[in-house]
């Protein structure tokens, strides 16, 4: 898989694009004016994996917000800014490490100049964000609707304004909440200009839709190269999102973090609660991010084989389980309670031997 070669921004001196691997990012859902709970999410969400965190900038008071949100935070934040440029400074002015304000909505020349020397004195990205549902009336008559042409052709014009005033500290976004028009509008804009892409769906949906949509639509941009920065949208805590983004970088080679574990979908053969075992396995392991695999597994005979490849695994029959390592049975366990309990202490050995190695 070659990546896409593009122009290299630094969010807060998070590198995107160039050779830097693709970023995972997130947005919060809590109010910014109540500093407390939403420095707590930036927290969480960083401790789920996210490398930026975005938040709404809806007025004045979220806006002052900002500089002890930011003190607090251990990851670059980004200042999401509709329309008002005053937000915009107000945002830089408090810290914030990029914008995502589209230039060409803030309502005039001046104003547009305001931001973007702010920007760049304090060398701060700007992402351009199009969004197939907010596009203007011209182009949604020109193009009959939201098509991937006329959002291609709304970054263009933001864009624009940005490189008149010699600025390129740019990321762009070209949201729809349709997989196929996202494609291809990137598909577009990608043979256009260099600069990073920060890909997503948008209204992905619910947990599990909006997972598989966004793991289908930015599975294939990733998997032509394109795309340095990722936002998964769900409609769910958004502390979930980053995990989803992370298995989509995993599952095509791009990056790992954290235990990938791999459980088999159980059959006639099970003789243990393996999905209660699994989610509890998941949940001891959350917080890990040493990469390695773990097989948890719903029969004895079959087990520990299929999950050969695993650094180690557990396999559960009737009253018993076998921990392995590479497919081979290391230990028995007899007794249901104690699977987990003697699982996760195998696990800790065999990372401590391996930190030690
Ligand atoms: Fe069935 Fe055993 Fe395979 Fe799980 S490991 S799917 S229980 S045969």
């Amino acid at each position: 898989m070659e990546r896409r070669k593009t122009r290299t921004i630094s969010v807060g001196g998070v590198g995107i694009g160039g050779s830097n691997p693709v970023r995972v990012q997130s947005m919060c859902n809590t109010d910014t004016r109540d500093v407390a709970a939403t420095a707590a999410q930036v927290r969480q969400l960083a401790e789920a994996g996210c490398e930026i965190v975005r938040l709404a900038v809806p007025d004045m008071k979220a806006a002052r917000a900002l500089e002890a949100i930011r003190f607090q935070s251990p990851v670059p934040l980004i200042a999401d800014i509709h329309f008002d440029y005053r937000l915009a400074l107000a945002s830089l002015d408090a810290g914030m490490d990029g914008l995502r304000i589209n230039p060409g909505n803030i309502g005039g020349e001046d104003k547009v100049d305001a931001v973007v020397r702010a920007a760049a004195d304090q060398g701060a990205p700007i992402r351009i964000g199009v969004n197939g549902g907010s596009l203007d009336k011209t182009l949604l008559a020109k193009y009959g609707g939201p098509t991937p042409e006329a959002m291609v052709e709304s970054a263009m014009e933001h864009i624009a304004l940005l490189e008149a005033r010699d600025f390129h500290q740019t990321k762009i976004s070209l949201k729809s909440s349709s997989v196929l028009t996202t494609v291809r509008a990137y598909e577009l804009l990608a043979e256009k200009v260099d600069y990073p892409l920060h890909i997503g769906i948008t209204e992905a949906g619910t947990l599990v839709r909006g997972a598989v949509k966004s793991s289908v639509g930015l599975g294939i941009l990733l998997w032509q190269g394109l795309g340095d920065t990722l936002r998964v949208s769900l409609t769910h805590d958004p502390v979930a999102e980053p995990g989803v983004a992370w298995e989509i970088l995993r599952s095509l080679g791009l990056r790992q973090r954290g235990p990938e574990i791999v459980s088999c979908p159980t059959c006639g053969r099970t003789e243990i609660d393996l999905i209660g075992l699994a989610d509890k396995v998941e949940e001891a392991l959350r917080g890990v991010d040493e990469v390695f695999t773990v097989a948890v597994m719903g029969c004895v005979v079959n087990g520990p084989g299929e999950a050969r490849e695993a650094d180690i695994g557990i396999a559960g029959g009737r009253g018993l389980g076998m921990i392995f390592k590479k497919g081979e049975v290391i230990r028995k366990v007899k007794g249901d309670a104690n699977l987990l309990p003697e699982f996760m202490k195998e696990i800790d050995a065999f990372l401590q031997e391996r930190r030690n190695n």
